[in-house]
């Protein structure tokens, strides 16, 4: 017996019916993109392993425990992208994007993280990622934000709310880091495993955690916003104020650190409370030194990622999912003249009028079974053609969703008879008439 093959754990297809609302969300983004100027960029799926390693930071969870690692044939050792960030530094360096330019780019795509799955989290997941190159101003920290908060808008998403906080610079995170070390290890006790591990690593990382039993602890724990330098203290006050100008509600949570090392200044993330414990739908924030430590010229960066299946079960939830596209027309073709002057009409029909959808019967049937399967297609009419319309050069014309009165037109006249009945233009192009 074959074996049964089976979608690898956390990893999911997408049927058909699910795409409408992925194909909005990414047509809403691409528009979005195009009107604040931002270009698309695409890099691989797959980098140097130590190009994550060395961005994302070793101790932090995805290089830990989520990279899918391996070694290829001719012994290199690659991951596949857990995040789009790095790839788009390590190309817009390698490219010399950076070289005395500023650069808005926005890219989307799959990323791997080997976490445990549920809903909202996957192991193939996808994001629409967004960076600002070049900027050093808290103006841009706003302008992305901007961003995030019209594609909102503009899916019709309200159960969104903005947090933000400010991780200052490497200096002052240094001297905040030897605060909080201190502070923790008088309290070792109250730690869970996670956090006693992370006190040696990762100190700033113990603020994330998700255990609602180190939550009151943590409350206590010195606050990195209170050690801020002066100018990262700055940098975040007008940030704030130009987020109030811009009519964009943020609440400071000063536990908010974000899992990746490279952030500094500026990190945000919009959580929503409509999908249970995976309330992150988009973060981000500014990481100036990554472009200088993957070998760049010092170059200052902002950017955010937002987890399309988190989007998308936002829309499903709030029930403003439409329904799948279907075809306008569906070609019933009954006897084998009818079929071989079919195939041209239905050919002529798409001519004259794109985008409509013209779907044509195939493998035969009973006239009965071809109106079915036109009914089962969504099309809003069928234009039937028997081997005596066919011998007369016509098609008749049944409307599928109403009452109207069934048609038969000359092949000559269909296509704008046609365009008028479903309300469109009709393209007289070199194949047309
Ligand atoms: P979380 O706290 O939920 O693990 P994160 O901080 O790891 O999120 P980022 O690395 O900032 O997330 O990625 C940006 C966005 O990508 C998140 O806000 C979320 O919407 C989405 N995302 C992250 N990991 C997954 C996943 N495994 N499956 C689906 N979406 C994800
Ligand atoms: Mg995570």
């Amino acid at each position: 017996m074959s074996p049964k093959f089976q979608a690898i754990r956390g990893m999911k297809d997408l049927l058909a019916d699910e795409l409408p609302a992925w194909q909005r969300v990414e047509a809403a983004a691409r528009e979005l993109f195009a009107d604040y100027g931002y270009r698309e960029m695409r890099v691989p799926l797959v980098e140097q392993a130590e190009l994550f390693q060395r961005s994302i930071g070793e101790h932090t969870d995805i290089v830990e425990k989520e990279m899918y690692t391996f070694d290829d044939r001719g012994g290199e050792r690659l991951s596949l992208r857990p995040e789009a960030t790095a790839g788009l530094v390590r190309a817009a360096i390698e490219h010399g994007l950076l070289h005395n330019q500023k650069q808005r780019l926005w890219t989307s795509g799959a990323m791997f993280r080997h976490e445990r799955p549920q809903q909202g989290r996957y192991r193939q997941f996808h994001q629409i990622d967004c960076e600002a190159f070049g900027f050093a101003g808290p103006d841009i920290d706003a302008e992305v934000i901007q961003v995030s908060a019209r594609l909102w808008r503009k899916l019709g998403i309200r159960d969104v709310r903005l947090s933000v906080n400010s991780l200052g610079t490497p200096e002052s995170r240094r001297v905040y880091r030897a605060r909080l070390v201190a502070w923790f290890s008088g309290r070792e006790g109250d730690l869970d495993a996670d956090s006693r591990r992370r006190l040696g690593t990762n100190p700033l990382r113990i603020l994330d955690s998700k255990n609602p039993a180190m939550r009151a602890l943590i409350e206590e724990a010195p606050r990195l916003l209170d050690h801020l330098d002066g100018e990262s203290r700055a940098h975040f006050d007008r940030f704030l104020d130009l987020l109030a100008a811009s009519g964009i509600e943020a609440e400071v949570d000063p536990r908010l650190v974000r899992g990746l090392d490279y952030y500094t200044r500026t990190v945000f993330e919009w959580r929503t409370s409509a999908l249970g414990s995976q309330d992150a739908v988009c973060s981000g924030g500014r990481y100036d030194g990554l472009v200088e430590q993957l070998g760049g010229e010092p170059t200052p960066a902002i950017g955010w990622a937002l987890g399309i299946e988190r989007i998308v079960g936002l829309l499903q939830a709030a029930g403003t999912v439409g329904p799948p596209t279907a075809p306008a027309i569906y070609v019933v073709l009954s006897g084998e003249r009818a079929e071989r002057a079919g195939l041209a009409l239905a050919e002529r029909l798409r001519d004259a009028l794109p985008g409509a959808g013209v779907v044509a019967n195939m493998d035969g049937g009973s006239f009965k079974a071809q109106l079915k399967r036109a009914d089962r297609s969504g099309a809003e009419l069928a234009v039937i053609l028997g081997d005596d319309e066919a011998a007369r050069g016509t098609a008749a014309v049944k409307w599928l969703r109403t009452e109207a009165p069934q048609q038969e037109w000359p092949w000559d006249e269909l296509p704008r008879r046609l365009a008028a009945a479903l309300g469109r233009e009709v393209t007289t192009g070199r194949n047309d008439g």
